[in-house]
């Protein structure tokens, strides 16, 4: 759980320093040097007067792994470090973080804004499941003229959803520019940051208001556990007509002197996102992720600024050469001059932009799949931010359910091959890349 001790203590060193304390204290953990797996469901109350603190949150302690438990709580409190942000909460993947959140943020239904570049499950949960609660998705025009996008904000719009850097085509938002708009409107920015990591990007700096992950992708790095989790930045009034239900008295709150009720508001002003998501959201839907999981994650996170400190050098190494290949159409990487992208890039992303590629092929559908079999190095996959270098084809995967319509409005045509970069030799990479397409192409 999480306390915002030692922050901005914490926040004045490197990324690269803190990755490794940020969260973890080893002298509460017998002086483990490895973060301890608590392979525990339940945890003692230790006596009846400490059980009566816990209940009434005068302490915050572990009861139930549901809904918190010390090795899911150490990667809570680090990524609420590592982000700057008021307060966390995992969940069991990223697509529980994503929807957990719109249903905290929009809970009985109204509208969210948000870019058809989006990933696919998100996109077809979006269509699918969340207008049957009562909650749809309007799809910003001017996301990238963020001056006019006030325009698009509705009476009942409750929170601005985007993606950055966006999942297949590697688009960069003006986060700071549509935040500004959004604060304007009385309403929250959620971004999901899986792509770029705290490493490439903080939302939170550049003024959003929640952060979630897919922490399955580059904060993981080794494909070994699925993980999602929330991180709200704390400085968001949601007590406002608008975010009514965060208002709302519950007797499980309440004051065990006086019995009054009381909201998530009253109880954890600086994180009341994250705790009513917790308590409300991620306990009630099961959706808690494991300890186990939680220390997978925790491994990754350690070596995360080697990882994507590589991973950038070697997809910008690749994007070039894509751009001079007979083979390919046109290349997305932000790190390229050639990129709409590149001005906003140096200005925001000064660690790289990822480890995310997606190009053109110029070719038939026949030659693509040639292409895609005869590659040697790379692995025919969907995940990202892998150790591994991966191709995948994503008008056929991981974008497969949009309609070819909804293809074409998120800009994924069907010769778009998407490669998510690893921390193999680059010129062994740039070869495999280049016999693949000599066998293709001839
Ligand atoms: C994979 C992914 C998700 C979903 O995460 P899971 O951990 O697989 O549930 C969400 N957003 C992005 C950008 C992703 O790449």
């Amino acid at each position: 759980m999480s306390t915002t001790e030692s922050t901005t203590e914490q926040r004045e060193l490197s990324i690269d320093t803190i990755r490794f304390s940020a969260g973890y204290d080893e002298k509460k953990h017998n002086y483990a040097v490895s973060p301890p797996i608590y392979q525990t469901t339940s945890f003692d109350f230790g006596g009846v007067e400490r059980a009566n603190r816990l209940t009434s949150f005068k302490e915050v302690g572990n009861i139930y792994s549901r809904t918190g438990n010390p090795t899911v709580g150490i990667l809570e409190e680090k990524l609420r470090i590592l982000e700057g942000g008021s307060g966390a909460v995992a969940c069991a993947s990223g697509m529980s973080a994503i929807s957990l959140s719109i249903l905290n943020v929009a809970e009985g239904g109204g509208r969210i804004l948000t870019t058809p570049y989006l990933y696919g499950g998100t996109k077809d949960s979006f269509k699918k499941v969340f207008p049957k609660f009562g909650i749809h998705f309007d799809y910003a025009k001017n996301i990238l003229n963020p001056e006019k996008l006030g325009e698009e904000i509705k009476e009942d719009t409750k929170a601005i959803y985007l993606e950055t850097i966006s999942n297949p085509n590697g688009f960069l938002l003006d986060v700071d520019a549509i935040s500004a708009v959004a604060h304007e409107h009385g309403i929250p920015v959620i971004i999901d940051n899986t792509v770029a990591t705290p490493y490439i990007y903080k939302p939170l700096e550049h003024g959003a208001d929640v952060v979630v992950y897919s922490a399955t992708k580059g904060l993981n790095g080794q494909a070994n556990g699925l993980a999602g989790i929330i991180i709200e930045g704390g400085t968001f009034d949601y007590n406002t007509d608008k975010f009514a239900h965060f208002r709302e008295k519950y007797y499980t709150l309440r004051d065990r002197d006086t019995e009054e009720e009381r909201s998530f508001l009253d109880v954890f002003p600086d994180a009341p996102f994250t705790f009513r998501t917790r308590f409300n959201y991620v306990s009630f839907f099961g959706a808690s992720l494991s300890p186990y999981n939680a220390y997978m994650t925790l491994l990754g996170i350690e070596t995360l600024t080697e990882r994507l400190g590589k991973e950038s050098k070697n997809a910008l190494k690749i994007a070039q050469f894509l751009e001079t290949h007979q083979g390919v159409e046109w290349v997305r990487y932000s790190g390229l001059e050639s990129s709409p992208y590149y001005d906003l890039a140096k200005r925001d992303y000064p660690n790289g932009v990822g480890s995310l590629i997606s190009f053109g092929f110029r070719g038939t559908n026949d030659q693509i799949e040639t292409f895609i079999d005869a590659l040697e190095i790379f692995h025919y996959h969907v995940n990202l931010g892998d150790t591994r270098s991966l191709i995948t084809n994503s008008p056929k995967n991981t974008h497969g359910e949009l309609t070819a319509e909804e293809k074409e409005i998120a800009d994924i045509p069907l010769n778009l091959i998407r490669l998510s970069i690893g921390l193999e030799n680059v010129d062994d990479l740039i070869s495999d890349l280049n016999q693949a397409f000599v066998k293709a192409l001839n």
